[in-house]
């Protein structure tokens, strides 16, 4: 089933696709307008412009302790092909990573309060790294543990609301004032003691101010009108903290080489509720071929929808076909998405009148990608994938994986089946992990559909070894996130299925092909079950059942942090670091 039926289609592919690269190569080389910034000297630009910032991990002064924090980390430089970028398309990005800088700001704020007060209070120079990495002091792939002492446990709405606030005084509060749960809004007490919401372009006004003029600055050499009308919008939306009309601009920028992702944007920070959006930005640079290479994917899901193993009635919405997928280099994090893990797949606007008006983007970062591969991955396999099964951990595997997994997001049901309410309003709190379990699985899934097909080329042998290996990468991002805990209960669900055995000889692991594409099912259709029924009881059950980290796993764990595997990866970035 995996290696027989699909040679002709596979062949009949091949040679297509030769034929194809033949017939327009002489095109990529006359069709390119852009490319000049080599003549400009984009490089000597840059780094005339700019530094670079590099977070320590070999720190050789500090604490054991904060060294041995710091090693979960390995650094990797953000640059990307300057040679094909037009000259406009490099003077644009000083202003792009000063409007950068500004979530970075911003986001210390609603992670912590006052940065360089935190900072110039911790003598130890391995913590005081580490809190850099960190947004604060708490140890985001560790649990959200402090690692300063006097430092009690993190609240769960960071600092976007009073940390003396309780739910129920919040729930009073915000039937009066609904802008208090407002997605764009802090919460802080007035002068009486009472809760009151400060719009975000009030409460960080300087912030907002300058990333607004960076922004305007850098729409001045846009060539390409939707990224200019993008970046206009998005300036505006900074003052105001009305961001739909750019998003909106955002999904229509379809020619653009140059991306930044930039604003108040994902809701993890705020465990309490989420409801608030934290600041983050991306700066990014498309791979053209990459990108084309994608797009047919979205194409098929219809069929892939109607292909899942679940009841009809828990696929019966149609999955939107023009949303667009793309991979890209990525040149510079900060904010949240810079924060502990780092992000190698985006999903986004998250607005669903955005979404339903004009889909959704998916933007892979390969570059990011292949840092994890490389660094951790690979090191990971080495320990824990039985010998013989190794070979099948492959780039292009973990590149598919992660590429379905984005795609996954939109297969499936939005809305509960009895139409009461969405499945992130039913399912809560418990809601992103279960949404993130159904990627990573929809993800195989569609893998081994379009393998099946012969959509795709490949084998999926190495799918599935990458994917079990790729369960103990994550499963060290911890509990305290959504990604770790949807990890830990595939490790076992899997476990339970015998989708995988351990061989305790050699403290191998071993993927079972046949066990696992049923494993997969089952897991697809419990999990899609949950989400249409919006059953919060099941799923609370589930998730205390099944995301934990049982003794033997854990002892694997620790043998990969003996081994000093890192967790995880910081970036050396700035104008410098892509210019270097
Ligand atoms: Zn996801």
């Amino acid at each position: 089933m995996l290696d027989s039926t699909r040679i002709n289609p596979t062949i009949v592919m091949k040679y297509l696709a030769l034929i194809l690269a033949v017939l327009t190569a002489p095109l990529m080389l006359t069709g390119c307008t852009s490319g000049d910034a080599d003549a400009f000297g984009c490089a000597t630009f840059l780094s005339e412009e700019g530094t670079m910032t590099s977070p320590d991990v070999d720190m050789t002064e500090g604490s054991e302790f904060g060294r041995g924090l710091l090693s979960q980390f390995t650094s990797f430089r953000l640059t990307t092909d300057l040679s094909m970028l037009s000259e406009n398309e490099c003077r644009m990005l000083p202003h792009l990573f000063a409007a950068a800088d500004q979530m970075e700001s911003i986001f210390w704020k609603q992670a912590w309060g006052n940065r360089d007060e935190l900072l110039d209070s911790i003598d130890d120079p391995a913590l005081r790294e580490y809190a850099k990495i960190n947004y604060g002091p708490w140890d985001r792939i560790g649990g959200n543990a402090p690692f300063l002492d006097g430092i009690g446990d993190k609240p769960a709405g960071s600092n976007l609301y009073p940390p003396d606030m309780s739910k129920a005084e919040f729930e009073a509060a915000a039937v009066a004032d609904p802008e208090l749960a407002g997605l764009y809004t802090m919460v802080v007490r007035d002068a009486d003691e009472r809760l009151k919401a400060i719009p975000y372009h009030e409460a960080f006004a300087d912030e907002m101010q300058r990333a607004s003029d960076e922004l305007g600055a850098a729409a001045e050499y846009a060539d390409d009108p939707g990224l200019k009308e993008y970046l206009m919008l998005r300036a505006e939306a900074l003052m105001t903290s009305d961001y739909q009309p750019s998003d909106m601009a955002w999904m229509d920028m379809k020619d653009n080489r140059i991306e930044i992702v930039i604003g108040p944007i994902e809701t993890y920070e705020d465990a309490l509720f989420g409801y608030k959006a934290a600041a983050e930005a991306f700066v990014l640079i498309k791979d053209m071929s990459w990108s084309e290479r994608l797009s047919r994917y979205a194409s098929l899901l219809p069929m892939l929808q109607e292909g899942l193993p679940v009841p009809p009635e828990y696929k019966q919405e149609t999955p939107g076909t023009d949303s667009d997928l793309n991979a890209y280099d990525a040149i510079y994090y900060a904010g949240d998405t810079n924060a502990g893990s780092k992000t190698i797949a985006i999903n986004l606007p998250n607005d669903e009148q955005v979404q339903l008006a004009k889909g959704t983007r998916r933007l892979q970062l390969k570059n990011s990608m292949q840092a994890k591969f490389d660094k951790i991955l690979v090191p990971i396999s080495g320990l824990l994938i039985a010998e013989d099964q190794r070979e099948y951990v492959t780039f292009d595997a973990f590149f598919g994986n992660t590429m379905f997994h984005e795609v996954a997001h939109g297969l499936g049901i939005k809305n509960t089946l009895d139409g009461s309410s969405t499945v992130r309003g039913a399912l809560k709190e418990h809601a992103s992990a279960l949404e993130e379990g159904k990627a990573d699985i929809l993800g195989l899934y569609m893998v081994s559909k379009l393998i099946e097909e012969g959509e795709e080329e490949g084998d999926l042998r190495e799918n599935m070894v990458t994917f079990l290996a790729g369960i103990f990468r994550s499963v060290r991002f911890g509990a305290s996130s959504a990604h770790g805990r949807a990890n830990m209960i595939r490790f076992n669900f899997f476990s339970e299925m015998g989708a995988f055995t351990r061989d305790d000889a050699t403290g191998t692991y071993r993927a079972d092909y046949d066990k696992m594409i049923l494993a997969m099912n089952a897991l697809t259709e419990k999990i899609l079950r949950l989400q249409g029924d919006g059953d919060y009881e099941g799923v609370a059950q589930f998730v205390d059942e099944y995301a934990r980290v049982p003794q033997q796993l854990q002892a694997d764990l620790d043998r990969l942090a003996d081994a000093g595997i890192p967790v995880d990866i910081v970036f050396e970035q700035g104008l410098a670091a892509v210019a270097k």
